[in-house]
């Protein structure tokens, strides 16, 4: 679908456009965004989308370390709003997070594949709370073997 500027111009190029499609939200990791990108952009077709890199990624709004981190994500998620009128907003959690302290805090995969799902669902419930107009989308970004897997949870 394309987007229709004000007064039916088609824009030329990514500079002639207020507009995106969502916010992502993710951890700052180095071993998983990329891959998180491209699932979004391949996978999603989400192209388009402010992004907010913050240690913990959802975590900021399922859990903040600090209350400033939960304000920063909601204030971020406000201007984006604003400015380019996002739809959507994509919670991100990831494996072996150091902002929960890692893997080594849980027993096993399944047990921190499970935190990190109902981490996500709290995420989800603030941010439909805090914007009801806006779809949430979340991501558990996991491993399998020497890969990134990216599951969409219902
Ligand atoms: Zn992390």
């Amino acid at each position: 679908m394309t987007t229709q500027q004000q007064g039916g111009e088609m824009p030329r190029t990514v500079f002639d456009k207020h507009e995106c499609e969502a916010l992502l939200i993710h951890c700052i990791d180095f071993r998983f965004w990329k891959a998180l990108h491209n699932f979004v952009e391949t996978t999603l077709g989400i192209h388009d989308y402010d992004l907010l890199s913050l240690a913990g990624g959802a975590k900021n709004f399922a859990n903040p370390t600090e209350p400033f981190l939960f304000e920063t994500t909601e204030l971020n998620a406000v201007i984006s709003k604003r400015l380019h009128h996002i739809k959507k907003i994509i919670l991100t959690n990831h494996i072996d997070c150091g902002a929960y302290g890692g893997s080594s805090k849980f027993k096993n995969r399944e047990e921190e594949v499970e935190f990190h799902k109902a981490e996500l669902e709290r995420a989800g419930k603030v941010a439909g709370e805090k914007f009801p107009h806006l779809e949430v989308i979340k991501i558990l970004v996991s491993r399998r073997e020497d890969d990134v897997d990216c599951l969409v949870l219902k």
